[in-house]
């Protein structure tokens, strides 16, 4: 909400509530640390605004007293000026604005500080709250949301200080002493000055209203061109527009928008410049009324003509020009009050939200070395929305042929138990709830009955970051930051040496591949690792989670298919990174079904099915039908523990495994 001109950005409709009590006394709360600098601050608006009057008044002193003040008789041929009083008026004249200037600086300083600080306190305590948020809110919440809260809605809290805050101030201040020095000087001259307010209230409102209109539809014509340009111009929003020959299509659209934006931005410099256009006038007339004015009272003689020297005239219409622009914000200070309130509002409602999975005030750690990894599910009910109340069940009958009823639970009663150091396999149509079984492990979210254990505790008993500890994961979207290989290895363990970094990188095959790139370790591996394969960004996040050691694995495989060699050695990757610990995978490779100790096989939120792989075959169940879709056709060959096994599930010996490269 940076502020133009005299008029503040424009307050959206939807923050266009009421202020609430409790949002003002949370906000005086923020700035409770920083007191003491308020406190000067506002000494210093007061001193910097009420001295603004002096000078004003010291012109009609060096008018009436120093220039023109001794009687034309004593010098020899007019006015005699009265050089002592001449030099001190002079020299508080130019001291003032010093003063004023130096008080100044400290002032913004000061002010300056406190309103970055409080932004930094903000961001901390937003970023803090958001890392701890449950998975649910950032599966519900548009990324550009949390970003604009943290960016903008934060930074606007930074204007409260050092623009709303020390403006209403400072305008109450200059029109006080201003309107205080006027009457002092002349009464008569300040009614002609209060008499033209009312009209250049009207004018200020009038415009401001005009120019807020045209800013919101500016502000969302620029937020529109923002997204198309994200949209994009991102690497992902660049692929799809390439692939399918749209770039003509996005630059028209993006030159349509482009067009509104510039005509709603001269609409909005016009509007400013007219209004600033009448200011300039009543600026340039009101000292012509004065004078009128001062005429008027001279020609009727008497005390009220004796009070108007020449002195009171000009110092008058310097004290006027002062009153205007005050006044003009005054007007906009409730929509500026309000538009930061909305700020403050935003941010409090993100912080005031409830970490739901947080540790229990009985939570215990689970020091790694003394995990055996053993993991079960008891009788574990899910869902990721509650119903709304009264909304009753599809009834069967209300179904077309062929057609399913919702689920009411994503899981419904699954009970499992994995051994410590076996290897997992789930396998069950889409969307039947593998990843969410492998969500619940590390509570991403919690179960609404049943529990998750490990070792015979329930996980909601842990301390999550000792949850976080014992815990790897391998998921199909790999996802690296843009920084260097070194870097994005060290994630999994920030204090390796080199040589473990080379030896988890050799254990996950991706070493040789680290060498050849220009600076090795050191390269950036760019927007979300774009500059490397599908499958190098795989085995890079298995090295990185080599370097973790946890002593359970979550692995969900890729379904995007790599070539050959490249699928070959991610499996080969994972066979070091699988051995010696629990390994819950969510299956779509061959090699991992087949190597797995235990299949289990989920269908819309239960476990219908669970052995080793030939039992479930010979059991011509699910798991069969899956196996013979998903593997029919051709010899697909897979690895396995013994050798090759063929898409009939035959196994052949083999000599070795596939190299790397
Ligand atoms: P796939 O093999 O396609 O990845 P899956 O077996 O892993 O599927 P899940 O991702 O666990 O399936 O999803 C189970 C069900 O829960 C699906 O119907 C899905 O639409 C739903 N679901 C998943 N995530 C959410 C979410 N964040 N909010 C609401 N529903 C969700």
């Amino acid at each position: 909400m940076r502020r133009h001109g005299m008029f503040p950005a424009p307050v959206p409709d939807q923050d266009r509530r009421p202020i609430r009590r409790q949002t003002v006394r949370r906000v005086i709360g923020t700035f409770r640390p920083y007191r003491g600098k308020v406190a000067w601050v506002g000494l210093a608006i007061v001193v910097t605004s009420g001295l603004g009057v002096v000078n004003p008044l010291l012109i009609k002193r060096i008018f009436d007293h120093a220039l023109f003040g001794n009687p034309p008789g004593q010098c020899d041929g007019g006015a005699c000026p009265n050089l002592h009083t001449l030099y001190w008026s002079v020299a508080l004249m130019v001291a003032i604005p010093i003063v004023t200037g130096i008080i100044g600086i400290g002032q913004t300083y000061l002010a300056n500080l406190v309103g970055l600080r409080v932004m930094q306190d903000f961001r901390n305590a937003l970023y803090r709250h958001l890392q701890f948020m449950p998975l649910r809110f950032f599966t519900a919440t548009r990324t550009g949301e949390i970003q604009s809260r943290l960016a903008n809605d934060v930074g606007g809290v930074q204007t409260v200080v050092t623009d709303t805050a020390s403006s209403i101030l400072s305008n109450v201040v200059v029109i006080t002493s201003t309107v205080i020095a006027m009457l002092l000087l002349s009464w008569q001259l300040t009614v002609l000055s209060l008499f033209m307010v009312p009209f250049f209230m009207w004018l200020t409102y009038k415009v401001g209203k005009a120019r807020q209109k045209v800013a919101t539809v500016t502000q969302q014509s620029l937020a529109d061109l923002t997204s198309i340009t994200e949209e994009t111009l991102s690497v992902s929003g660049i692929l799809l527009s390439k692939a399918f020959g749209r770039q003509r299509h996005e630059i028209d659209r993006f030159q349509g928008e482009n067009e509104r934006l510039t005509g709603l931005q001269i609409r909005q410099t016009m509007i400013g410049r007219s209004f600033f256009a009448v200011i300039g006038t009543i600026f340039s007339i009101t000292p012509a009324l004065v004078y009128l004015v001062a005429g008027w009272v001279l020609s009727g003689g008497g005390a009220a003509a004796a009070a108007i020297t020449g002195g009171t005239i000009v110092a008058f219409t310097t004290l006027q020009s002062r009153l205007f622009f005050p006044i003009g914000s005054m007007l906009q200070v409730s929509s500026d009050v309000q538009t930061s309130m909305a700020l403050f509002d935003r941010i409090f409602e993100y912080l005031d939200m409830d970490h739901d999975i947080a540790d229990a005030a009985d939570a215990v750690p689970l020091p790694p070395e003394q995990v055996r990894g053993r993991v079960q599910f008891s009788d574990v009910w899910f869902r990721y929305e509650t119903p709304p109340e009264g909304v009753p069940p599809v009834s069967p009958s209300d179904l077309g042929d062929g057609q399913r009823a919702p689920r009411e639970w994503t899981l419904e009663g699954v009970t499992l138990d994995i051994e410590p150091g076996q290897l997992a396999a789930l396998v069950g149509p889409s969307g039947a709830g593998k990843t969410t079984m492998t969500y619940l492990v590390p509570r991403f979210y919690d179960v609404q009955d049943g529990a998750v254990l490990i070792d015979g505790v329930d996980v909601r008993n842990l301390k999550l970051e000792s949850l976080g500890d014992l815990i790897g994961m391998v998921t199909q979207e790999t996802y690296l930051f843009h920084t260097t290989v070194r870097r994005n290895l060290l994630y999994g363990k920030p204090d390796a040496t080199q040589e473990e970094l080379v030896a988890a990188a050799k254990a996950a095959f991706i070493h040789d591949r680290i060498m050849e790139l220009p600076e090795g370790y050191d390269t950036v591996v760019g927007e979300r690792g774009y500059k490397l394969s599908g499958g190098e960004k795989q085995r890079l996040a298995i090295a990185r989670v080599v370097l973790k050691d946890p002593r359970i694995l979550i692995l969900d495989e890729a379904t995007s298919s790599l070539d050959t060699t490249s699928e070959r050695l991610v499996q080969e990757a994972l066979r070091p990174l699988m051995r010696g610990r629990t390994t819950v995978a969510i299956a779509h490779r061959l090699s991992t079904i087949l190597s797995a100790d235990v299949i289990f096989v989920v269908d819309r939120g239960k476990i219908v099915e669970r052995g080793t792989h030939r039992e479930l075959i010979e059991r011509g169940g699910l798991y069969a039908r899956l196996y013979e879709q998903q593997f029919r056709g051709g010899l697909i060959e897979a690895e396995c523990e013994d050798g090759v096994v063929l898409s009939t599930g035959e196994v052949v010996r083999t000599a070795s495994g596939p190299g790397e490269g």
